[in-house]
């Protein structure tokens, strides 16, 4: 194991790289953490997938064990239940327990990769460095090839222990892929999902039940709307990309505007920018990966999604990425070498992960095909929310 002081690199400042980084500063070891994106507190930039996110008592633990849970939690909407809306009818709220200590949070993700990056940096030991896009990493000797986005340069930084937190379509696990042994898997999704929004109401008032998650069953589609901080709600549209009713088939306005008249009819007097929002915004895409090993010797190691992306149908891939930086916490407490942390690591982490990332997608197959039953869909999520 290195000593304290020694250098260490984190590729991708996301919500897991900035977790790990402020974990491993809190061991003393500095952190040099290369972002391919600007430096969101500085530029209005898009951050990717999903508005806000459910954090749940893994994820809130890791934040716990650095003392940034009660901070984040001020900025969180407790979701105590689950609203249900159908076609026609009245709303049927789901309490998620006995009382309302048993909630999962809706918490801006922007806001949360800020403020974890912040926190690294204020441990004095992490710097990251902005639009630095990992091209190539030599795992033999960790040593990478970076692009820089602003000048178009690339370089070579020089080998250190290496982690690889850059997402599912992380460069670091490709790197790996040319390791003799590596295996990875990717499944895209047979759905995609859209993003859309409903404004707060006068005053910032919250059009729906602030304190729900609002779900939309449907069937082989659904909506659901997590509230946000300023009194608005982000709904995401989960559809299939092909068929019958899908974002292939919803090509026009009229049949837009339609489907939504018919299924979500609360929901669309609630948008005001529907049509313009739903041709305008991306359409975002879904995938498990999973990867065996999650690690080369005692160079490198792959966490979050990097090493387990999952569906979002538990709201666990976070939850999940922020247990990998725990776990790995608790492992540098015992002073093995890299070799071992990273070995029990992986043994300690790989079959969960990949046991969530199956669940999650049982669960939405569950739901796409027994019509009749969307709520098993959500009381599972809950349980494991
Ligand atoms: P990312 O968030 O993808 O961050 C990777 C970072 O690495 C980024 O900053 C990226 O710019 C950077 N990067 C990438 N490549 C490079 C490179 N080559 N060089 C340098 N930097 C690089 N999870 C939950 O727990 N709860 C939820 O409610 C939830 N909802 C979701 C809803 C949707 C629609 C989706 C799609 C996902 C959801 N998730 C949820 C999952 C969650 O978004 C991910 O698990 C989480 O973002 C993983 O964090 P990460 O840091 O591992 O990866």
């Amino acid at each position: 194991m290195g000593e304290r002081n020694e250098a260490v690199t984190v590729v991708g400042a996301g919500l897991v790289g900035s977790l790990l980084s402020v974990f491993l500063a809190r061991r003393g070891y500095s952190v040099e953490v290369l972002e391919r994106r600007p430096d969101m507190r500085r530029e209005v930039i898009d951050a990717g997938r999903s508005i806000n996110l459910a954090i749940s008592t893994r994820g809130l633990y890791a934040l716990r064990q650095v003392g940034l849970e009660e901070e984040a939690l001020k900025h969180a909407i407790p979701m105590r239940g689950r609203m249900i809306h159908p076609p026609k009818g009245a709303l049927a709220y789901q309490p998620y327990g006995k009382d309302d200590s048993q909630h999962i949070n809706s918490l801006a993700r922007a806001w949360l990769n800020k403020f974890l990056m912040s926190a690294a940096e204020a441990t004095g030991k992490v710097r990251i460095r902005f639009n630095q896009r990992v091209t190539q990493a030599d795992l033999a000797t960790g040593s990478l090839t970076v692009l820089d986005e602003a000048s178009g340069q690339e370089r070579q930084e020089a080998g250190r222990v290496l982690f690889g937190t850059d997402g599912s379509g992380s460069a670091v696990r490709q790197a790996m892929e040319q390791v003799p042994g590596f295996a990875a898997t990717q499944e895209q999704l047979g759905h995609g999902y859209k993003e859309l929004t409903i404004p707060a109401g006068p005053g910032g008032a919250f059009q729906m039940e602030k304190h729900a998650l609002h779900i939309w069953p449907r069937g082989t589609y659904m909506l659901i709307g997590l509230p946000n901080e300023d009194g608005s709600f982000t709904c995401t549209l989960f559809l299939p990309w092909k068929g019958p009713v899908s974002f292939e088939s919803l090509d026009s306005p009229a049949k837009l505007e339609a489907f939504f008249e018919e299924q979500f009819p609360d929901a669309k007097a609630l948008i005001p920018d529907l049509t313009e929002a739903f041709f305008a915004r991306p359409t975002g895409g879904m995938v498990t990966v999973k990867c065996a090993p999650w690690r080369v010797g005692d160079k490198a190691l792959v966490l979050g999604d990097a090493a387990h992306a999952i569906v979002p149908f538990f709201g666990q891939g976070m939850n999940c990425g922020f247990e990998d930086c725990t776990v790995l916490d608790g492992l540098l407490e015992q002073h093995g070498t890299w070799a071992d942390v990273f070995g029990t690591l992986e043994r300690l982490r790989k079959t969960n992960a990949d046991a969530i990332a199956d669940m999650a997608v049982e669960n939405f197959v569950e739901m796409r095909d027994s019509t009749g039953s969307p709520r098993f869909l959500l009381e599972k999520a809950v349980e494991k929310a």
